[in-house]
């Protein structure tokens, strides 16, 4: 899949019109029924422009995103919209802050028809029990809710329209570390007891590696590793894995700065390197990575890597 840059990307980089840009490029990913993938990268790299494109916030210039064998832009399965829903990480602007929060849930189960009008006020009820709200919540306005419970509310509202798939970026990037592992073990619990399937894009990596069974790492819009999200964490291959995980302080002192750390800049989307995208910044580097772009291809026992020395790095590992 590729993907225009977005508008607000754009602008700051002051690109020039009509050159065609791409925030993500040659994408191509799974997401499996109950699972968590955690999406990483540095800031500007296309992680929501990945997770905005799930829920047709953004629009691929090529390529395609099938749901159940569908084209999602082309042909989606009549429910689509409801099915996915997404979860942004401010909720003071995605919560309407004239509706009181039984309003703003209300509104959703009568948009989808989730059910009868006169059931509305129990599911409401059902609803903020789920996310552990007091009942009371339905009277008050956004405002009068700590960020936390804001975000309890969003979950609340993607819930009440029974969806498959929750896209969640930077979901509690905002709130305090403590408030955010709540947020975060309420959302693990939920996916249990309802069977979803969650894409959980955020910049935090200890929090991605607590939430997710497998990670996508992404460099200048490409996935560059992909894999179990213990493997990946534990031994990465790339050399940006290894690079942008070994700066996230880790729980374990083993693990501690094992890896290299990042040097450089991240070039600018708007002048992507020639060979592979890293090679700037690789201490691996060898002139063929600045010729030839590396493939995302499977490594034995690992994921998938997109480097020319991922067999000699896991190998050594
Ligand atoms: Fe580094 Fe070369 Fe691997 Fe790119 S392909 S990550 S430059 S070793
Ligand atoms: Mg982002």
């Amino acid at each position: 899949v590729r993907f225009p840059l977005g508008r607000s990307l754009m602008d700051r980089l002051q690109g020039r019109p009509g050159r065609v840009v791409s925030a993500l490029n040659g994408v191509t990913l799974e997401l499996f029924r109950g699972e968590t993938l955690g999406v990483v990268g540095e800031s500007g790299c296309g992680k929501s422009t990945l997770a905005r494109a799930l829920v047709r916030l953004n629009t691929p210039s090529s390529g395609t995103i099938l749901h159940e064998g569908r084209d999602i832009f082309v042909r989606p399965e009549i429910s689509y919209h409801r099915r996915v829903q997404m979860m942004f990480q401010d909720p003071h602007s995605s919560l309407n802050p004239r509706m009181t929060c039984g309003q703003i849930l209300a509104e959703a189960l009568t948009v989808h028809r989730m059910c009868n009008p006169d059931r509305v006020p129990a599911r409401i009820a059902e609803l903020l029990e789920l996310v552990r709200l007091p009942q009371d919540a339905a009277g008050k306005l956004p405002h009068q809710f700590s960020g936390g419970q804001r975000q309890r509310i969003a979950i609340a509202r993607a819930l009440s329209v029974e969806p498959e798939i929750l896209v969640a970026d930077e979901l509690v990037s905002a709130l305090d570390v403590s408030v955010q592992a709540q947020v975060v073990n309420l959302l693990l619990d939920l996916q249990q007891r309802l069977g979803l399937t969650i894409l959980f894009v955020a910049h935090d990596l200890r929090l991605v590696r607590h939430v997710s069974n497998r990670v996508a790492v992404i460099y200048l819009g490409r996935i560059v590793e992909i894999g179990d999200s213990e493997s990946v964490f534990r031994m990465p291959v790339h050399p940006y894995s290894r690079a942008l995980l070994s700066a996230a302080p880790s729980l374990n002192p083993d693990e501690r700065g094992k890896a290299d750390r990042l040097q450089g800049e991240l070039p600018s989307p708007l002048n992507i390197p020639s060979g592979c995208p890293f090679h700037l910044r690789c201490p691996l580097a060898t002139e063929r990575c600045k010729l030839e772009r590396p493939a995302l291809r499977p490594v034995a026992g690992r994921g998938e890597v997109a480097c020319h020395l991922s067999e000699e790095i896991a190998n050594a590992q």
